[in-house]
């Protein structure tokens, strides 16, 4: 069976990480750094920021509530595209605000739509870049003057969750503008890229005005000393992880020229995954994969989002992918539904 449904990262641990847990494994017992003082020194120095400008948590998940805890509530809307991150939704209502959804334009953000459902209750926008599930990559200028076009008032939480998986140069600089605009904030994970997705660990970078309180909420969203640990070798191993992100994004790039080979439609992506709008086709692929063991998602009834794993399992994917297009007529792309909320 091959789990293709949780954007996992399939390469080897990173050199070093394995070492990290076993030997930090041994102090389990002591408190040591409660903090993560010395792996969020450790990120602002990489990042040429401040400490006081970063935050480290327990996964970027634990940090977008910790955000939206901190900076919106009841009677604030927090705006995101649609479909994007499926959890947007439902971590903006934990924090008791309201989700306004503003639907993608075939595979990708429109921006103007975004901009214009700012309301004055609005309170942020969530931008998931390369967008979870489509991969779309957002380009610096159009992000740049998203952001220029937003009121004053209105911050920015820019999720870089599979930032390493796209082009090079490719996708926008957010934290440079993090670094001029103190309403843009981003927050990054270890989950994907560095591959220490069960151990949850994140940053957030932003200005100390909005970084600050997430600081004060540290003591319950900790992170443990061997995620700590192991964050801090991963780091140290920064050339192999560019090269092994690489490489996943090569086998997904193989994936995607062998399914448009087969007539499918398959946007580029920028992710450690691929997304097939199939339509009303959408269970019928998930179904046939699944009947052979290969578990990929239907999301919001919009698409398939297929993950990027091993060669192995990327074959299978494409093995069947052949057999379901010979079985059923060429698969045709479908609007985006409404978000439902
Ligand atoms: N953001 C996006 C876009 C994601 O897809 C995910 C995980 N699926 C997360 C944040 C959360 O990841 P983690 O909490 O493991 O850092």
């Amino acid at each position: 069976m091959y789990e293709l449904s949780l954007n996992e990262n399939h390469s080897a641990l990173l050199p070093g990480v394995a070492r990290a847990v076993r030997d930090s494994g041994e102090r389990v017992n002591l408190t040591l750094d409660a903090l993560a003082t010395g792996l969020t020194e450790e990120l602002a120095r990489r990042l040429g920021l401040p400490p006081t400008r970063v935050v480290a948590g327990p996964g970027s998940g634990a940090l977008l509530q910790q955000f939206l805890n901190a900076h919106a509530g009841p009677g604030t809307e927090v705006l995101h595209a649609w479909p994007s991150f499926e959890m947007y939704p439902l971590l903006i209502r934990n924090a008791r605000a309201e989700p306004v959804a503003v639907p993608l334009t075939g595979q990708e953000h429109d921006l103007t739509a975004m901009a214009a459902a700012v309301t004055d209750r609005t309170r942020m926008v969530l931008l998931c870049n390369p967008n979870n599930p489509t991969g779309e990559v957002l380009g610096h200028d159009r992000l740049r003057d998203f952001v220029a076009a937003l009121p004053p008032g209105v911050l920015v939480l820019v999720d870089e969750a599979y930032r390493e998986f796209a082009p090079p140069g490719e996708l926008a600089d957010a934290m440079a503008l993090a670094k001029e605009d103190e309403r843009v904030a981003v927050v990054r994970t270890f989950s994907k890229s560095h591959g220490l997705l069960g151990l949850r660990v994140g940053h957030l970078a932003g200005a100390e005005a909005v970084v600050g309180p997430l600081r004060r909420m540290t003591p319950f969203f900790r992170v443990s000393t061997v995620a700590q640990a192991a964050a801090m070798a991963a780091l140290e191993a920064e050339d192999v992880m560019r090269e092994r992100c690489a490489e996943v994004a090569r086998e997904r790039d193989r994936v995607r020229a062998g399914l448009l080979d087969l007539g499918l439609r398959v946007p580029p992506s920028g992710a450690n995954f691929l997304w097939l709008p199939l339509g009303e086709r959408n269970k019928a692929f998930v179904d046939h994969l699944a009947a052979h063991g290969v578990v990929v998602r239907e999301i919001a009834g919009a698409g398939v989002r297929v993950s990027t794993g091993t060669p192995e399992a990327n074959d299978a994917v494409l093995a069947l992918a052949k057999d379901f297009v010979a079985k059923e007529p060429t698969a045709q792309e479908s609007p985006a539904p409404e978000c439902a909320g």
